[in-house]
């Protein structure tokens, strides 16, 4: 007889074996089997819509990658250190997507790995150690990644900030300090860099640079006031340091109208970071930069990875690159985002628990208040809502220093249907609430 896999044994040995710090998301966690497009299926076979996870950006389970994975296996897989037309030729696909400011690339295994290169790469340019980063920003789980992120390091129990490390606020121009409709919150943000640099000349560390995500996911779906990131990174620049644009969240087409975030803030960086979805779920992260700062690296010991660019790896990698290409995801992006994002709004007309609507193409945050007056974060509505989108069987996330958040970030190939279904349900369970106009 079939059976379905025992969730309750695998919760079991997970809690029992796995660390505790490694949270689920969910009161009544999901176990999911399978994947196809944008959608997944658990234990029993049950769909859901996958509106939350970036890693699967072309769809899960996409026929192609399968294929390309399938073929190179059974070829061979090795590392960077032998000639292969793979890697030249992902390199190439990439590159076509960036400024040709940005020509040189390595190839790691996660963003976390990225941006821990990144920060080599700006200390070996610049000569200095200190850098800027934004509050409530993350960057991953390594060493040096850790230090620069604000919202581990200041968690509780985590290891403070580092005396090289400056913050400066999230650009929230809906909750922050500056705030939609005054006079230029991207200026006013952006001076904040002049103090961080000042505190950071009185400790005595010399600038090495500046790193964020181009858009703050982990901080809230933050869409910078304009002109902020230019401002920041002359003032930035202008100090001897080296601009690093985290694009593991917001890269390869997710925002529809943009293929990186930074070209939505009219910036060239000197270093993009890129991870999650370049891989569709095969471990994969990218460093791209100047050959000027590239030969400053250079001047160090070797830099190489064993998995990093693998045949397989580069295989895959140029395989998303393509399928996004041929077929028109950053246009569906552009679309289906825009269909989200009027849906949201009309939803915010009938419900005042929703402050605020913010977004470009399929990366989009809806921001949930008590009160819009005082704007006061309504953490407990938020997590309610998520675990009834979850028993609806939609998978949303949830984001921000207050948790009040909602993320939605569906795989490029998301349709109509699943859009529609999304903001039904979402007003279905937002007149639960309580919440009338
Ligand atoms: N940067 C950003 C913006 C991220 O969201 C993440 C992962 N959440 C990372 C870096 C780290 O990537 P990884 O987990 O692949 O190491």
């Amino acid at each position: 007889r079939w059976q379905p896999t025992d969730k309750d044994e695998v919760a079991r040995i997970r809690r029992d074996h796995f660390g505790g710090n490694l949270k689920l998301t969910y009161d009544d966690p999901v176990m999911l089997l399978r994947g196809w497009r944008h959608h997944m299926f658990d234990e029993w076979g049950r769909p859901y819509l996958d509106a939350y996870n970036n890693v699967p950006h072309v769809g899960h389970a996409h026929p192609r990658i399968q294929a390309v994975v399938a073929d190179q296996l059974a070829r061979m897989n090795s590392n960077t250190r032998y000639l292969h037309p793979a890697q030249a030729a992902f390199a190439e696909k990439l590159l076509s997507k960036l400024p040709p400011e940005l020509s040189v690339c390595w190839f790691v295994n996660s963003g976390s790995e990225a941006n821990e290169l990144a920060l080599r790469l700006a200390r070996a340019a610049s000569g200095g150690r200190g850098m800027v980063t934004l509050d409530h920003g993350y960057h991953g789980n390594t060493t040096g990644a850790m230090d620069l992120s604000a919202y581990k390091f200041n968690a509780k129990g985590g290891a403070g900030q580092s005396d090289w490390v400056e913050l400066v606020d999230i650009p929230d121009d809906y909750r922050g300090a500056f705030r939609r409709g005054s006079e230029n919150p991207g200026a006013a943000y952006a001076a904040q860099v002049d103090d961080a640099l000042a505190r950071m000349a009185t400790k005595g560390h010399r600038l090495a640079g500046f790193i964020a995500e181009t858009f703050p996911s982990v901080g809230g779906q933050i869409l910078p006031p304009e002109g902020y990131l230019k401002d920041v990174y002359q003032r930035i620049r202008a100090a001897g340091g080296v601009c690093i644009a985290d694009e593991v969240q917001t890269g390869l087409g997710r925002l529809g109208e943009h293929y990186f975030a930074f070209e939505a803030q009219g910036v060239l960086p000197d270093i993009v970071v890129l991870g999650k979805p370049i891989g569709n779920g095969h471990p994969l992260g990218v460093v791209v930069t100047t050959p000027e700062i590239a030969k400053a690296f250079a001047k160090g010991p070797e830099f190489f990875s064993t998995f990093g660019g693998s045949t397989l790896s580069c295989r895959v990698g140029k395989t998303v690159l393509d399928i996004v290409d041929d077929e028109g995801l950053m246009e569906n992006a552009a679309m289906m985002g825009t269909r989200l994002m009027s849906g949201l709004q009309g939803l915010a007309e009938q419900y005042p628990l929703i402050g605020d609507v913010r977004g470009m193409g399929l990366f989009v945050g809806v921001e949930m208040v008590t009160d819009r007056e005082s704007r006061s974060p309504a953490t407990q509505q938020t997590a309610y809502i998520l675990n009834r989108m979850r028993a609806s069987r939609i998978l949303i996330g949830c984001e921000g220093p207050d948790n009040n958040i909602l993320k939605v970030r569906p795989p490029l190939c998301v349709d109509a249907e699943g859009i529609d279904l999304l903001l039904h349900q979402l007003g279905a369970i937002l007149s639960e609430t309580g919440s009338q106009p």
